[in-house]
């Protein structure tokens, strides 16, 4: 008889349930799994060897994990252990950084946090240039006329580009496409953002000369729908119905408003959207190094009122993007370290001179608010910008409540978590027992008796209209502490 040797991923599935089977059983149950596989490798046609057999044979090892598990719970004292440690003051703050990590796992590794912060510690020049009227807001948007204008002449910028985002057909020829958002972006526009790209490169200056049918594709669709195609350079897709040339792709990290274009092409101020007046476009531009916003929002307003005379009625707006994108942090920032240093004042106050008590609920404080910051930022539409580099009152708001409201839940479950823990291990207090009854007995204790699962002591809590005090404790000296392990393990 031929002998077929154990396929990998069953071995290894054997391996780590061996790991769960208590010391003294896990050689003979070694032998039996063993045997188990022998027999159902030598009984089965093909058993091991092509992938449907091997995937059988996996699943059927799977009942080893299920059988060590069962050994495992025969033995109770690992699992008495296991309890004691999750009720260990380290096993709380173990499980809220395992809770942010996930929340970093889940964010893209805080992907807006870390953006607001690199925004906010290094304010750069650039801004977004915007108009509003006296009845409509940044809604506006700009005429391209004014923006061209601008980037030829004002002189406390270095320069001024449109942008504006659409939905378009794009795909590998014409009868070939899908709705995809697109981008059209002054040739000036990625000069001005000092975009390198992943490959290929970005629009120049005269591209809307001798390229004017160039496109850049974003990271996410080249990656995605065209298979990270190294060699894409130099090929033709269908974008708006008509042949483009492509370019470059941006990289992964290229971030502009939250806007994620599949593809971005050439604004030309003299054909882009001809009979779609009503189409709005946004404007960015690099302040010149000195230049204080509201000095060249005087000078844009004066350019603006010798190119469109008759418009010349609209504010301009020159918001700085760190202001724009840092705003969770400047907003959300300030309110987080008011409420460590709450809880830091709070941690000396209820520790009561004792170092360790102090440290673990400052911690844990510090944890949670951290916690419910980050999720505000990544989730609660605190980074939320609008497309025109506005911020939506609503999200704001929002996202503001949301970190309040979340802050006050954390004071409450500190304080509440304070008091089920021992004053002197910090371990949450177990063992509970009722004791009396409060609709009975008059003058008698009723109330919930916890116990310190180290024997240091007990609390009781009362309840209703008991005559006891809320909260007694009660110090057991040494001798309880065997008592008090040994019956945890039991
Ligand atoms: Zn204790």
């Amino acid at each position: 008889m031929r002998f077929v040797r154990t396929p990998l991923e069953s071995r290894a599935l054997l391996a780590a349930a061996s790991v769960l089977v208590p010391r003294p059983l896990k050689a003979e149950w070694r032998r039996e799994w063993d045997g188990e596989v022998w027999w159902w490798a030598s009984t089965q046609p093909g058993a091991g060897r092509a992938p449907r057999e091997r995937m059988a044979l996996a699943i059927h090892c799977c009942g080893a994990i299920a059988d060590a598990l069962y050994l495992r719970s025969e033995d109770a004292a690992p699992i008495a252990a296991f309890r004691l440690l999750w009720l260990r003051p380290s096993s709380c703050l173990a499980g809220l950084v395992l809770l942010l990590a996930f929340i970093g796992a889940a964010s893209g590794g805080f992907q807006h946090t870390r953006r607001a912060l690199a925004f906010y510690r290094d304010p750069g020049s650039l801004a977004v240039l915007s108009q509003t009227g006296p009845f409509m807001g940044q809604r506006l948007g700009v005429p391209p006329l004014k923006v061209v204008y601008w980037d030829r002449h004002a002189l406390t910028m270095e320069g001024a580009a449109i942008y504006s985002w659409y939905r378009s057909a794009v795909g590998d020829d014409s009868d070939h496409t899908e709705d995809r958002s697109a981008a059209k972006v002054g040739p000036g526009f990625f000069t001005l953002l000092n975009v390198t790209p992943q490959i290929g490169r970005v629009f120049a200056t005269d591209d809307l000369v001798f390229c004017p049918n160039c496109v850049v594709l974003g990271y996410d669709f080249w990656k995605r729908k065209l298979g990270a195609d190294p060699t894409i350079v130099g090929r033709t897709i269908a974008v708006d119905g008509h042949p483009a040339r492509i370019i470059g792709v941006l990289r992964k990290e290229f971030w502009f408003l939250g806007a994620d274009p599949a593809v971005w092409s050439l604004f030309d101020p003299d054909r882009t959207w001809r009979g779609f007046p009503n189409v709005i476009t946004g404007a960015i531009g690099r302040l010149k190094p000195g230049v204080a916003p509201p000095a060249a929002e005087r000078e844009l307003r004066a350019l603006a009122r010798e190119v469109l005379p008759r418009a010349s009625g609209a504010w301009v707006n020159v918001t700085p993007l760190d202001i724009i994108v840092g705003r969770p942090i400047a907003t959300l920032g300030p309110a987080w370290l008011t409420f460590v240093c709450i809880a830091g004042i709070g941690a000396l106050v209820v520790g009561q001179r004792k170092f360790r008590r102090s440290v673990f609920l400052f911690s844990k404080a510090v944890l949670a608010l951290t916690v419910v910051l980050v999720v505000t930022i990544e989730f609660g539409g605190a980074a939320s910008v609008t497309k025109t580099g506005g911020i939506t009152f609503a999200a704001g708001a929002a996202s503001l409540w949301l970190f309040l409201a979340g802050s006050g839940f954390v004071a409450r479950w500190c304080w509440r978590d304070q008091c089920k823990r021992c004053p002197t291990c910090l371990s949450l207090l177990a063992m509970p027992v009722r004791i009396g009854e409060g609709a009975r007995l008059l003058l008698e204790q009723s109330g919930t008796e916890l116990a310190c699962p180290l024997g240091h002591g007990t609390l009781f809590t009362s309840e209703g209209a008991s005559s006891a005090p809320a909260y007694r404790w009660t110090s057991l000296d040494v001798s309880w502490r065997d008592l008090f392990v040994s019956a945890a393990k039991t």
